[in-house]
């Protein structure tokens, strides 16, 4: 698995456009479902006297182990073309879809969108499309879904393509390597063969297109940066942080500190999946040990770093966001909780400096009294406890966070300068 470069893939679009199915049948078609799942299946099919292979059994049995919540989740699941090792990243569905693409918990390169051609595009597609202007997504290929609904009529399929391409232009997507392609997730047209129900069609498949993406953007070589995900004593160790390496390296011997925590010390072993290792590089989640730093000493939320190039602390920070959905008015003085990386800290919107044209970026109003949803604004952020951050345009792993408050994500940003303590 190491000698294909690997690409994390959001499948974005509106409930029930057929995310899932398409996620199914890509593991499917690429024989990426897990072997339980197709053994339980099979059982399945001769009870019911039934050879043969069937797809809807296979989703089916994905579906109720999803619901039982046990391992199986469309979401994380991988599968492989000639070019690249794919990850799905979480579905949209998933409760903190939208939380986790912009706190780069799952940070995808390329995106699948799906527009079922029965319904064309619904207020999910636009919020998605959206978010992946805004965070960066580079590619985007286009699935115009459910084509067996609507007897595989070329006009329905143009009807939809227009909808989207309306869509893209209005958030300004780049839409020159913009593909589409007709499928049915749940028959399999177009998705890894072609389709004799769309003669009208010629363009790539789905896998194709997914083998023709262009290669990820290499992580930024920025210095280490490896934001805690919790902290255990074990025995015989000692402390214990878990955390993703975000980019840079960690190596033993290393002088590491943690932000904003404020300590410091040499990381004696690190430990990835139950293995000790010398190093670790960006994507990998690792446990590690540190001289002298004892439990109480760091948590969840720091963000460890070179001694010598320490993680920053924000004392205030401005930040690009953009509103997505607020019941009512954003003033200065609002104070929700802001989510960037594995910290969750409240911090106050200072002040709002100037509403941007979301299309075009360029400023509309300096210094308005209040955003809502749909306004993008450049804000003055001052944390009420210490949060470590950095600018987007120096390390975009550790560069944006998600604005959460009554239970829903309310607007998502990126870090534009810190100000640190
Ligand atoms: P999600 O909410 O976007 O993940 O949508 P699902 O994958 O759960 O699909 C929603 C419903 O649409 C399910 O009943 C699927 O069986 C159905 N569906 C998905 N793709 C297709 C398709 O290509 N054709 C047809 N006829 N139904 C589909």
């Amino acid at each position: 698995s190491e000698d294909k470069p690997h690409q994390n893939l959001a499948v974005i679009g509106h409930v029930d456009h057929g995310k899932s199915t398409l996620v199914g049948r890509l593991l499917y078609e690429t024989e990426n479902v897990p072997e339980h799942v197709i053994e339980q299946h099979k059982e399945e099919a001769e009870e019911k006297g039934k050879g043969g292979f069937e797809f809807a059994y296979v989703m089916d049995n994905l579906a109720e182990e999803r619901e039982r919540g046990v391992t199986i989740d469309i979401a994380h699941q991988e599968f492989d073309t000639d070019e690249y090792y794919f990850t799905i990243v979480d579905c949209p569905g998933h409760r903190d879809f939208v939380k986790n693409m912009i706190t780069g918990a799952s940070q995808a390169d390329n995106a699948v969108l799906v527009v079922a051609a029965d319904d064309g595009v619904q207020p999910q597609t636009q919020e998605h499309v959206f978010l992946a202007r805004t965070l960066g997504i580079d590619e985007m290929i286009i699935a115009v879904n459910k084509m067996d609904l609507v007897d595989y009529e070329e006009g329905r399929y143009e009807q939809t393509k227009d909808e989207v391409e309306d869509l893209l232009n209005q958030v300004r997507f780049d839409t020159d390597s913009v593909k589409y392609i007709p499928v049915s997730a749940f028959e399999g047209d177009n998705v890894a063969s072609e389709s004799e129900n769309t003669p009208w069609y010629d363009g790539e498949i789905l896998l194709e297109a997914l083998n023709n993406l262009p290669e990820p953007s290499p992580p930024t070589d920025a210095d280490l940066r490896l934001p805690i995900q919790d902290v255990y004593t074990i025995s015989g160790i000692g402390t214990v942080p878990v955390g993703r390496v975000e980019t840079g390296v960690l190596n033993t011997g290393d002088n590491v500190s943690f932000q904003p925590s404020d300590v410091s010390g040499e990381v004696k072993t690190i430990e990835m999946h139950h293995e000790e290792v010398p190093k670790a590089e960006p994507g990998d989640n690792v446990g590690f040990n540190v001289r002298g730093i004892g439990k109480d000493d760091i948590r969840r939320g720091d963000v460890c770093g070179p001694a010598d190039d320490p993680p920053s602390v924000a004392e205030t920070f401005q930040a690009q966001v953009v509103v997505m959905q607020h019941p009512s008015v954003i003033t200065a003085g609002y104070t929700p909780v802001f989510h960037a990386h594995t910290a969750q800290v409240a911090c106050t919107i200072e002040s709002i400096d100037k509403k941007i044209d979301p299309a075009s970026g360029e400023t509309a109003e300096e210094d308005p009294d209040f955003i809502q949803s749909g306004d993008a604004a450049v804000v003055t952020v001052r944390p009420q406890k210490p949060l470590s951050i950095e600018p987007s345009s120096e390390i975009p792993e550790l560069g944006s966070f998600a604005i959460r408050d009554m239970g829903q994500t309310i607007a998502a940003g990126k870090v534009l300068s810190v100000n640190e303590r």
